[in-house]
């Protein structure tokens, strides 16, 4: 899952940016509203985690600019305003969560997998897919019963397909919902990927759509 980072408080970013990514998170983070509103426009985000107060722009602004060009990437809105008045406001602008800090990363982490479980329709945080099981909080992928160990980007890639098991995902599309804008990938590096989860799963568990790229396998594994 791609998020975007919105906020100025660079002790606040940092922290947020380091959990999130040991939770096999790809974060971008941006420091001002206005580049933060460009970046969400031309950049495929799962989920947007917005401040308020911002250098440039507003962040309720961001999201009513957002949500008037007809964006509905899921927002949290993350605000030192704690006012009822703010929270409502804040909510009706059309943000999915509202979070008062300081807060609690734990907090945090409750809320986004939260959404996540609205997002993929599912009441739990375990995705499954035809025998392999994908435990979001714990990320402890489990295949008939023994634990898989994944790397952490190879879970963030088997779970971006297992949760839209029917699409067919580019390399390019892959390759940004693991790395972001921030680095360079090997050419070659969510092939590798594909490969090692294959080996460490089952061959049939991803299936190659030539000169396309890859989705889950159908036909059971
Ligand atoms: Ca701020």
């Amino acid at each position: 899952m791609r998020v975007l980072l919105v906020e100025d408080d660079e002790l606040i970013a940092n922290g947020v940016r380091q959990a999130l990514a040991r939770k096999a998170y790809q974060v971008d983070w941006i420091n001002n509203g206005s580049e933060a509103l460009s970046a969400a426009k031309n950049n495929p985000f799962d989920l947007i985690i917005l401040d308020l107060g911002l250098p440039v722009q507003d962040g309720m602004e961001v999201l009513r600019m957002l949500r008037q060009g007809n964006n509905q990437t899921h927002t949290i809105i993350l605000s030192a305003r704690d006012a009822t008045q703010d929270r409502i406001a804040g909510l009706n602008m059309g943000a999915d969560d509202y979070l008062v800090k300081p807060f609690e990363l734990e907090e945090l982490f409750a809320r986004i997998h939260a959404l996540e479980r609205r997002m993929g329709g599912a009441a739990s945080n375990v995705l499954n897919w035809q025998g392999v099981t994908l435990n979001l909080q714990t990320l402890e992928v489990i295949y008939q019963g023994e634990v898989v160990n994944l790397q952490r980007r190879e879970f963030s890639l088997l779970k971006k397909l297992i949760e839209n098991p029917h699409r067919v995902f580019t390399r390019e599309q892959l390759e940004e919902s693991l790395y972001g804008w921030t680095s360079e990938v090997g050419s070659n590096t969510i092939d590798v990927y594909v490969h090692n989860i294959r080996k460490k799963i089952a061959v049939g568990l991803i299936c190659t759509v030539r000169g396309v790229g890859y989705r889950m396998g159908q036909d059971g594994i």
